[in-house]
């Protein structure tokens, strides 16, 4: 049986999951549970979107077959709260600006783990560093489940799918896209490039859009996602970014390819 954890508001890259796992020949259970614990922001956490009807109604029609949507008191009473090693996962990127985001996500996903027993669980590229975090704790702490990632779901104009896109206006979705342009700019430049001249070249896309603020546009091994300075014999780099734009943080990342 195959788990698909999510917080619900679910949308085309949710569904995506889902799909991949039914067509993996699973049984699929999918969680919506808006997860206190990986909130460092508690405005953040008030405003995240939450539809649980039109998500069932969703789930019912791509055809999941389980839905498990617990409450905090009932997921986390009689757990104490651990600190898992996650290597150097916790001092990069996202662990840097969300001081203890990923703890509260393993936490959750052993959590979930817990109830559900699944074979496997799928998790999207879209959150590049969580998919790491999970799949370094699944296999340091040996856990028996299999952690599958699946390929980022993007609108026709390339913006990546995300529950908080909703909290943009027209013009902050807009303005939005050039996190797209510069992953692509870094696509283009990479390996021609040194690594410092593709992050500048990407970080130029970005300060043409003035209102988004850029928290980081990096360069990482796609394994370890630890920041590279050298493409060495790499074949493929991630290309990580996290901006604000409006009241949303957004990230995204992109595969470079030799
Ligand atoms: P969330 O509800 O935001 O916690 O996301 C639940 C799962 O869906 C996570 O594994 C995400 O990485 C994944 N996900 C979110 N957005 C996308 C997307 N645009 N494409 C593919 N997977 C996604």
């Amino acid at each position: 049986m195959a788990l698909v954890p999510t917080m619900g508001a679910l949308h085309a890259g949710h569904l995506h999951l889902v799909r991949s796992a039914l067509n993996a020949g699973h049984a699929v259970a999918v969680s919506i549970f808006v997860n206190p614990l990986q909130f460092n922001d508690p405005k953040d956490l008030a405003a995240y979107p939450r539809t649980l009807e039109s998500d069932m109604a969703l789930l019912r029609e791509v055809g999941c077959h389980m839905v498990f949507t617990p409450n905090a008191e009932s997921l986390y009473t009689g757990f104490n709260i651990r600190h898992y090693q996650l290597g150097g996962l916790d001092s990069v990127f996202e662990a840097a600006s969300r001081p203890g985001h990923f703890q509260g996500v393993v936490n959750v996903v052993e959590r979930l783990f817990h109830y559900v027993r699944p074979d496997v669980a799928y998790f999207g590229e879209k959150d590049r560093q969580q998919l790491a975090v999970v799949q370094h704790v699944a296999r340091t702490m040996l856990w028996p489940e299999r952690i599958v990632g699946v390929p980022t779901v993007r609108a026709d104009d390339g913006l990546a799918l995300s529950s908080r896109n909703v909290r943009l206006s027209i013009n902050e979705r807009a303005q939005a896209l050039v996190l797209y342009r510069a992953l692509r700019k870094a696509a283009e430049q990479a390996f021609r490039s040194t690594p410092a001249e593709t992050v500048q070249a990407a970080a130029d896309i970005m300060a043409t859009e003035p209102a988004v603020a850029l928290d980081y546009f990096a360069l990482a091994d796609p394994a370890t996602l630890e920041p590279i300075t050298d493409w060495e014999d790499r074949t493929e780099v991630v290309a990580l970014v996290a901006a604000q734009v409006g009241p949303v943080r957004l990230i995204d990342n992109y595969t470079l390819s030799r």
